[in-house]
């Protein structure tokens, strides 16, 4: 953002909000909808350390938001409405909906208690001394996703985009899991965490109460170990463990076509070997062949064949030279597929 020219700076209980004198009406705005959000995630989250800085921009004709609690919390928002961003379409208000989304950053980010209390007491607010920065992007930015819903009218939880994202990784039998629901996987890249974040938060919340979600927050923001988050899932829903709450909660919803079966023995839809998609969504077994020797000796790591493709076959375009799974041309991987398999039996 562009910091020369004047700029002015309105005061508020819980923020300092800097514009440029040109968009004075917008920043009357932006004040009421900081302080509304403020209010209602303060009912459910612990507030944050010290006033918030609060940046409104119009640089760029880009709809998006920032925030950092390091060295104090800071939060920077373009105030451009999104126009062409499909999952962000969703919104009765746009700087109500970045506005909620953010501040719940500086509320999850802030919070620290335990051991890192000590630190910073010491230390300071130094990077790397904030418990919750560990966590899974999935985590952090699937709870400003799930908050940005519930506090608004509108938010990506419910947005018809997200759902087909998750339709769309589970028709290719490749859905996440919380350890590759990260940013910058592979497609759909930055929708990721958003996607299944807010879903998994949202399923959790409709089965162990509305309440499990600050208590989740309370939990990581502790522990020793930060990056952990299965451990603290059952231990603030008892009788609850990650590898079936995910399961059930980034399940598309039903009546999408997506013909998914779903996980079998708790693990994660399109791990198991052998599970096979069919468009009728039933689940079918079928043994798959042994790697053969051609493709182990040429270095294709996944067991692999024209009747039973591995996942990264299976995912390919027709039109793709390249192996999803090993990234590699699949002229050199070994794979040996036919150019399309959406003709194979079984195939989604
Ligand atoms: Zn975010």
């Amino acid at each position: 953002m562009d910091p020369t020219g004047p700029w002015r700076t309105l005061h508020t209980a819980h923020f300092r909000i800097h514009f440029r004198p040109a968009y004075r009406d917008v920043a009357l705005l932006e004040a009421r909808e900081a302080e509304r959000s403020y209010a209602l995630l303060a009912g459910e989250l612990h507030p944050p350390r010290g006033v918030v800085d609060l940046t409104l921009g119009d640089d760029v004709d880009a709809s998006n938001g920032f925030t950092t609690v390091f060295p104090t919390s800071r939060i920077t928002i373009f105030a451009t409405p999104p126009a062409g961003d499909h999952g962000l379409l969703f919104y009765d208000s746009w700087l109500r909906l970045v506005t909620t989304h953010e501040l719940t950053h500086v509320f999850h980010l802030d919070r620290t208690k335990g051991i890192w209390s000590a630190l910073q007491q010491v230390f300071g607010r130094a990077p790397g001394l904030f418990p919750n920065e560990y966590q899974p992007s999935w985590a952090i930015e699937g709870l400003a996703t799930y908050y940005e819903s519930r506090f608004t009218n509108g938010g990506r939880v419910r947005s018809s985009f997200h759902t087909q994202v998750l339709a769309a990784d589970r028709a290719a039998g490749a859905s996440r899991s919380p350890w590759d629901a990260l940013l910058f996987t592979r497609w759909a890249d930055g929708l990721v965490p958003y996607a299944y974040g807010s879903r998994f938060l949202q399923s959790l919340a409709g089965v162990a109460g509305d309440s499990v979600v600050p208590r989740f927050v309370e939990a990581t923001s502790g522990q020793l170990i930060p990056f952990r988050v299965g451990r603290q899932v059952a231990r603030v829903a008892p009788g609850r463990a990650l590898a079936t709450e995910w399961i059930r909660g980034t399940r598309p919803a039903p009546g999408s076509d997506a013909g998914q079966p779903p996980a079998r023995g708790g693990r994660w839809p399109g791990s198991r070997p052998g599970v096979r998609s069919r468009p009728s969504g039933s689940a079918a077994r079928a043994r798959r062949p042994a790697a053969t020797r051609a493709s182990r000796r040429r270095g294709c790591s996944t067991a692999c064949s024209a009747a039973s493709p591995c996942r990264g076959c299976r995912r390919m375009d027709a039109a793709s030279p390249t192996c999803a799974t090993q990234g590699t041309a699949r002229a050199s991987s070994g794979c040996g597929m036919p150019p399309r398999f959406a003709s194979l039996p079984g195939t989604a």
